[in-house]
């Protein structure tokens, strides 16, 4: 049997972690078994589905790499499909139109609670006879389109990734409504998501639906729908929901749920993906955090996918996204930093593309994001900082001016200076001032760069004396110390 799997979002909302990480487990499925990944745009409900985040679904599954083999396909380019099985499931008996009110509906409602019973609809309009319709009819009622549910039925199946699941028929609520009338519409033109899902996927071949536990009811409901339609039922695989830091389901109020969140907080689309991969699914070998894609697919299997909810992990994530960050050569990070640095005012496009590079790549050791950039290298671009109070107490230790002071006079006798020159220059420093050599460094650190940490300082110095800002900031290093 060739693997084909699908991943179909609604269009309601921008591309959802949730969904992306359905996503990953789809895509790994179907490398691992050289199947066929499928996307399909569940756009039916035509009141809460835009065209911008069919597009911002699209756009995010291929920045995180997810590439997709057939498709979109759109629900709504394919309703004459389900109008078909809708009639073909009423032909057989299996479906039947009913004539209730909403206010019939809230009013069983209503008894049902009262009665401390589950919600459910009592299938009143099962049997009606002809007259009755032709009655409600008459009344000028639509009915909805009803899929018999039998109350007895334990439906079970093999789940790839929580093994046995049974779902009794009883606590489906009562027949499902699988399409109604739309606008204007005398047929049964509107199905809704369980018909459509399932007609889809027959239609697409899909070999195994994995996707999010919530949907587990719904699976139960559409194997009857298979069954109802003579075809053949594919595997199963719910995969674990995420959960916040509580351990709730992620919802917009934890503030990050979109892809685009994640993006805009300077994550890597490599390391997200890893991360993805990681709720929910652990590498053969464990202690194998950093993978690809294709590293992952090689390995995967719906059987190792974990049964408990996985809790998103910012630290984890960061700490993901910054071994990706530092094993980026220079070009690429000078490429990702240039969007910061010009949004911060710095005229990058004016600078030597090299020194740049030697800048991305000093300071991204340093970064577990990409929006940390301009903290770590706004040293390097603007004439003015602050000293901080570490680095103040350090440059007023007695000794600290005349080290500095004899700097100056090192870099004031070179033309530039070179990686030799600047060792050379340090060593010298301590013996003549007969001070540690650790004195010099952090003395040298605090008058270029204000802080008492950071980077390393002779690549820290010859990026700034590249620009001549050495010896501007040691002098006025030594005013302020000396005043
Ligand atoms: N449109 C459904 C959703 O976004 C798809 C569920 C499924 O994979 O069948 O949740």
């Amino acid at each position: 049997m060739s693997v084909r799997v699908r991943i179909a979002p609604s269009p309601t909302g921008n591309l959802h972690i949730g969904t992306a990480r359905t996503a990953v487990f789809n895509w790994l499925y179907a490398h691992a078994k050289q199947g066929t990944f499928v996307l399909r745009i569940e756009d039916t409900d035509e009141a809460r589905s835009r065209p911008e985040y069919t597009d911002n679904i699209k756009s995010g599954l291929e920045w995180l790499g997810l590439n997709w083999d057939e498709g979109p396909f759109f629900q709504t380019q394919r309703l004459d499909k389900y109008q078909a099985a809708v009639q073909t499931l009423i032909d057989k008996g299996l479906a039947y139109p009913c004539y209730c009110s909403p206010e019939e509906l809230d009013e069983l409602r209503e008894t049902q609670k009262a009665q401390n019973k589950a919600p459910g609809y009592d299938n009143r309009h099962r049997n009606l006879s002809d007259e009755d319709k032709q009655k409600f009819e008459a009344e000028g009622r639509k009915p909805v389109i009803r899929f018999k549910i039998d109350s007895d039925r334990n439906i079970s199946w093999q789940d790839s990734i929580r093994d046995t699941v049974s779902w009794s028929g009883s606590d489906l609520g009562g027949d499902m409504v699988i399409a109604r009338a739309a606008e204007g519409d005398e047929s049964y033109g509107q199905a809704l998501y369980n018909l459509a899902v399932v007609v889809d996927d027959i239609d697409m071949n899909i070999s195994h639906v994995i996707r999010g536990e919530d949907h587990i009811a719904n699976t139960a409901k559409q194997i009857l729908l298979y069954e109802a339609l003579g075809a053949e039922i594919p595997v199963f695989a719910h995969s674990p929901l995420i959960l916040n830091t509580e351990g709730k389901k992620l919802s917009k109020r934890d503030g990050v749920t979109s892809i685009d969140d994640f993006r805009k907080m300077g994550f890597l689309p490599e390391a997200l993906v890893n991360y993805m991969t990681l709720l929910g699914w652990t590498f053969p070998d464990s202690t194998k955090e950093i993978f690809t894609l294709d590293e992952a697919a090689a390995e995967f299997d719906l059987e190792r996918v974990n049964k408990a909810g996985a809790k998103l992990d910012c630290d984890i994530l960061d700490l993901i996204n910054s071994q990706y960050l530092h094993e980026l050569p220079a070009d690429k990070l000078t490429d990702l930093f240039f969007p910061y640095w010009k949004e911060a005012g710095y005229e990058v496009d004016k600078i030597d593309r090299a020194w740049l590079e030697k800048l991305a790549a000093l300071t991204a050791p340093t970064l577990n994001r990409l929006t940390d950039v301009i903290k770590e290298t706004s040293v390097f671009f603007e004439d003015s900082f602050n000293y901080s109070d570490e680095a103040m107490d350090l440059l007023k230790q007695e000794g600290v001016a005349a080290v500095v002071s004899e700097i100056i006079e090192g870099v004031n006798n070179a033309e530039s200076i070179a990686e030799e020159d600047a060792k050379a220059l340090i060593k010298q420093v301590t013996k003549s001032q007969k001070v540690k050599k650790g004195l010099v460094m952090r003395s040298l650190r605090a008058s270029l760069t204000g802080e008492l940490h950071g980077p390393d300082l002779t690549q820290t110095w010859l990026l700034l004396n590249k620009l001549g800002a050495d010896k501007t900031r040691l002098q006025q290093t030594l005013d302020k110390i000396s005043a």
